[in-house]
């Protein structure tokens, strides 16, 4: 496409001095950023798994939000999304809409892209730039053996639903970053790093490849997004408050409802929500602590569809809002 005119530096200058050369080497790369399109080969046996992700300024983060956090999270998302499907992570292609382009903000995205890039042995194959309101799109390319993809549709009665690491930090990170909750300066610093610097849960993923019978990773709140695993496997669940894994920095913070409410429906943690038969359980969780992933059961996938969260005295949690959806009619 005919450059949009992405500001001082020309689009062609931006792309060359911070996209260019600056990814592993990997042999499966024929031909990375320069023509009109990459070459890649994909190894023999294995599936190539896509999947895409936008962020949008002041919609999926604070307008003022430090650029190499945006980088990063711009292909931790996504990498995450690969993480949830099993895969390995191999190339990702970037679509920067910018305002202006400004070196000093470029300079510092592609530290942070780059980072995580680097961390799983991604390199960026191509990508385009144009001018407009700050968007970023990745897309990120990853493999799986042939016919191994972790799927959403696989949870049977009387698995074991487990989520990885803590659930809500990201969600209390953003309200700190809002203005609209204060917490102690270590406390806070924990949970914005969430928030901005989200781990995808590429190890974990393919831990559980081959042995969970589901999988999603929570970017839209627990019980959104185990309700579409549910959806999709045509079961329901009971899921135990006391049981949800909190961050030191969550528990210290309101009351226990509180709590509960951010864990089940607040986005962004990207942690890896599965579920597994229970005589594989204790196994799965073992090996996962083995790669440095902490697990923890929250509950059972059951035979009734619906999904509930039972607090200590068996009685449901009400939950204060839905998980979040871009075109969501609530007012
Ligand atoms: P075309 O005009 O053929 O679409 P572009 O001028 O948009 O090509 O891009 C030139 C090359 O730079 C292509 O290989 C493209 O994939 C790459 N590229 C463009 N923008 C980016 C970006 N933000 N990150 C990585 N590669 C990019
Ligand atoms: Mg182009």
């Amino acid at each position: 496409m005919p450059s949009a005119g992405a500001g001082r530096l020309n689009e062609f200058d931006l792309i060359a001095r911070y996209f260019t050369g600056k990814s592993p080497t990997r042999a499966d790369v024929v031909l990375g950023i320069g023509d009109d399109g990459a070459l890649v080969s994909v190894p023999a046996g294995m599936e190539l798994v896509l999947t895409m992700d936008t962020l949008v300024a002041g919609v999926h983060f604070p307008a003022h939000t430090a650029a190499a956090a945006i980088g990063h999270k711009a292909l931790a998302v996504n990498l995450s999304d690969l993480a949830a499907m099993g895969a390995t992570p191999a190339w990702a292609t970037l679509a920067l809409t910018l305002p202006q382009a400004n070196s000093g903000w470029l300079a510092d995205f592609a530290a942070g892209f780059y980072a995580l890039a680097h961390s799983h042995g991604v390199a960026l194959i191509g990508g385009d730039t144009t001018r407009g309101p700050l968007t970023i799109t990745v897309q990120a390319h990853g493999f799986v053996p042939a016919g191994s993809a972790l799927r959403r549709n696989g949870a049977r009665a009387g698995d074991e639903i487990y989520v990885t690491g803590t659930l809500g930090d990201a969600g209390l990170g953003l309200r700190v970053a809002l203005g609209e909750v204060s917490l102690a300066p270590a406390d806070a610093q924990c949970v914005r790093a969430r928030l901005e610097c989200p781990t995808p849960r590429v190890a974990a993923g393919l831990v559980l490849r081959g042995r969970a019978t589901a999988a999603i990773d929570v970017s839209d709140g627990l019980m959104a997004d185990l309700g579409h695993v549910l959806t999709a496997s045509g079961c329901g669940a009971v899921v135990e408050a006391a049981c949800l894994p909190l961050s030191p920095a969550l528990s210290g913070w309101a009351t226990a409802n509180e709590r509960w409410q951010l864990a089940l429906t607040a986005g962004d943690d990207y942690e890896l929500c599965f579920t597994v038969a229970p005589q594989q359980a204790q196994q799965v969780q073992m090996d996962l602590a083995a790669v440095g992933v902490p697990a923890t059961r929250i509950g059972q996938v059951t035979a009734q569809t619906q999904l509930h969260c039972l607090q200590p005295d068996g009685t449901p949690v009400a939950l204060s809002q839905a998980g979040y959806q871009h075109f969501s009619s609530r007012v």
